[in-house]
């Protein structure tokens, strides 16, 4: 299969995002939501690459075993930071090699302690760049690339961002995933300049339920994403986690319901290694089980 094919067959795609777990605890239950999470069977899912480079040999693991255990397509992550060209080529042979068949390619942010990017001496500067690399190579990866209904904070103008993720499409990229959002205007003002700027690949929505006011804030600073005034102040009604997830999973239930009525092509889960959140909103939204 190819990572386009999943998208424009009449049905919205699905596909979670993990992250390498650091314990063993954490992989016993990640192995345990996910079992629950695949009776929707996503079409692919994805595994983040730590800042830096840090949890590689981690990020592979996950996406083979996730591969072996369900036999659904995986992605990869993969960013430029601290990383040669050569770097880049090895760990794009061993993910090839290991089964991998799409990659979310990026730049990353920069190092922790750090506020601007610096590409290492022989590395790479942009995603676009590392598109084309991966485009230069004997392996026909899929290929995902992010986007910014918000606009990237780094970018100098929407207009500059949005020619930069042209750049990246242009480059080979099948299809645009986004960063989170909770203003569902923003992504749909968002898509309609992509199609005036001529980017014709699959826009899919990452949408984020939140399960807890303190960490939803801790993750919009740091990627400058809005969170509705009025959704903050129902969140912050009661300091019980188990009602703020109730308010979050029905923000995000009626956020999906609005994105699929406005036909997006696919849905990108930010599962966070978790499956009650994502579970419950697809079943609030009737989506198919497998
Ligand atoms: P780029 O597309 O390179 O853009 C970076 C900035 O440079 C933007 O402001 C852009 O407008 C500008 N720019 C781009 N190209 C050019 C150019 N040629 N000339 C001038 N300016 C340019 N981070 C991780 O560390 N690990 C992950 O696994 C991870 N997964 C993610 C998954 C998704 C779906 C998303 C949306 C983000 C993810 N991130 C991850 C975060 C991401 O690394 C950061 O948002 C990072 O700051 C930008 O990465 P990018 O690939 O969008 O960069």
């Amino acid at each position: 299969m190819t990572l386009s094919s999943h998208f424009g067959t009449g049905k919205c795609a699905l596909s979670y995002e993990l992250f390498p777990p650091k314990t063993p605890a954490g992989d016993a239950a990640l192995a345990a939501n996910l079992e629950k999470l695949m009776a929707y069977r996503p079409d692919f899912v994805t595994c983040t690459y730590g800042a830096g480079g840090s949890t590689q040999t981690k990020t592979l693991d996950v996406c083979r075993s996730v591969k072996q255990q369900f036999d659904v397509p995986v992605a990869s992550h993969l960013t430029v930071v601290g990383s040669t060209t050569g770097d880049l080529e090895s760990y794009l042979r061993e993910a090839w090699d290991a089964g991998v068949e799409y990659l979310v390619a990026l730049r990353g942010d920069p190092p922790q302690g750090e506020t601007t990017f610096q590409p290492v001496a022989g590395g790479l500067r942009f995603a676009n760049e590392l598109v084309e690399l991966i485009r230069s190579l004997d392996m026909p990866f899929g290929i995902a690339v992010a986007g910014y209904p918000e606009v990237h904070q780094e970018a100098t103008s929407p207009d500059a961002d949005l020619a930069n993720l042209k750049r990246k499409v242009d480059a080979g990229a099948d299809i645009v995933i986004t960063q989170l959002f909770y203003i569902n205007d923003d992504f749909f003002r968002f898509r309609d300049r992509c199609v005036d700027a001529g980017i014709n690949v699959p826009i899919v929505p990452g949408i984020l339920p939140v399960t807890d006011l303190g960490q939803i804030q801790r993750i919009t600073k740091l990627c400058k994403a809005q969170l509705p005034e009025s959704f903050v102040k129902r969140l912050g009604e009661r300091d019980d986690s188990q009602w703020q997830a109730e308010v979050g999973i029905e923000f995000a239930t009626q956020q999906v319901q609005e994105l699929l009525a406005a036909e997006v092509p696919g849905l990108h889960l930010y599962v966070l290694n978790k499956s009650q959140a994502a579970l419950q909103v697809l079943q609030g939204v009737n989506w198919p089980r497998g």
